[in-house]
């Protein structure tokens, strides 16, 4: 029935808000707050009213809301660890984050050092989803009796283009050829992509601090790289267990950490911007990922995943026994209302 149909779509895709704290630009622009984040409600509410209509409000309920005084562990332990789990126990998984440039994507996802070297990478306040969860693989896999083995790769999309942040060749601009898989028909293979076996919590900072070095010598490359790609960051956790008659388990987990391209390119009615269009700035991964995840939502039998180069990256962690979660993310100041109201509009559709 249709209750049976709701409760399995809120298994598979889950949508959350977050909203950061006011920035100095904001402050200083005398802009005002509009946004309300009720934590336990899970509800956002957006004042969309001009001055002279200050009541006028819009509320959206979400899956979880974090305003912008909920930390870096709070998202970590509600969105992530459960997504982990799941991983362990051999399923293939995708965490998004989806929001105007500036809003908190790569904040929430990777996040930052406190300054004055005041904590190791693991155990910093201002850690995102990255670096949290490949410690908690250790954390969860060491001594467990399961015998695993941790693989990364994070690859960038910019332009339809894929490019290889952890690839060893100095040149930042080649690019990765993508083909399907001749033996797994949602998978594909991604020609020279490097794979990084990681043995040891110790050697995941310097992993990360390779690829921030890559894509920043990208962005002087690229014109308006930081905004436009989208960058995926996979975890593949290969698993062996005995179990107690002495047989042996073998299991495969993935999952993709990916903070999308700013949003702001895409309308509110989901279609291309006139201005960007006119720009010649489509963003053909961002919009597809919008269809795919409809197409997912309202189980359309035809889920478009051939029509971009991120969803046919990631369509083996799309749909069928897979767990998505998106964070939204958002700015609380007035300033920035239309593309609050854009962003919010995209994340309610994928509920
Ligand atoms: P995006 O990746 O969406 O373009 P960033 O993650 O780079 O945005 O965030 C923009 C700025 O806002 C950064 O200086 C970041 O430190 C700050 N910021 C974002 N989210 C938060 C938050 N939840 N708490 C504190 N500062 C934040
Ligand atoms: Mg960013």
């Amino acid at each position: 029935g249709g209750g049976g149909k709701k409760e399995e779509k809120g298994r598979n895709i889950q949508v959350v808000v977050r909203c950061r704290p006011f920035n100095i630009t904001e402050r200083k622009s005398a802009s005002c707050g509009v946004v309300d984040c009720d934590q336990n409600k899970k509800e956002v509410a957006v004042r969309s009213g001009g001055v002279t209509d200050k009541l006028a409000r819009k509320t959206y309920t979400f899956d979880m809301v974090f305003g912008p005084s909920a930390k870096q562990i709070e998202v970590y332990r509600s969105v992530v660890c459960p997504i982990l789990d799941e991983v362990i126990m051999g399923y293939n998984c995708t965490v998004f984050a989806y929001g105007q440039t500036g809003t908190g994507k790569t904040f929430t996802m990777e996040g930052e050092r406190s300054p004055n070297e005041e904590y190791t990478w693991e155990e910093d306040p201002l850690a995102g989803i990255i670096p949290r969860t490949l410690h908690q693989i250790f954390e969860k896999l060491s001594g467990s009796g399961t015998e695993f083995s941790i693989k990364v790769s994070l690859l960038e999309i910019y332009n339809e283009e894929l490019f290889d942040l952890l690839s060893p060749s100095p040149d930042v601009t080649e690019r990765l050829q993508l083909y399907d898989d001749p033996r797994n028909k949602r998978g594909v293979i991604i020609k020279g992509l490097e794979e990084i076996t990681v043995h040891n919590k110790n050697e995941v900072y310097q992993i990360l601090e390779r690829g921030a070095a890559k894509r920043k010598t990208a962005s002087t490359l690229m014109n308006a790289y930081s905004s436009r790609s989208h960058s995926v960051f996979s975890v593949t956790i290969h698993m062996k267990e005995v179990t107690l008659d002495g047989e042996e388990l073998v299991k495969m987990g993935k999952l993709n950490l990916v903070d999308l391209a700013g949003s702001e390119n895409i309308g509110r009615s989901g279609a291309v911007d006139k201005r960007a269009r006119e720009a010649g700035n489509i963003n053909q991964s961002l919009l597809t990922l919008g269809r795919v995840i409809t197409a997912l939502v309202e189980r359309r039998p035809h889920v478009p995943y051939r029509e971009s180069k991120l969803t046919r990256i990631l369509q083996d962690s799309l749909g069928g026994r897979t767990k998505t979660s998106i964070i939204a993310t958002v700015s609380p100041a007035s300033i920035n209302l239309e593309e609050t109201l854009s962003t919010l509009d995209y994340a309610s559709r994928a509920k």
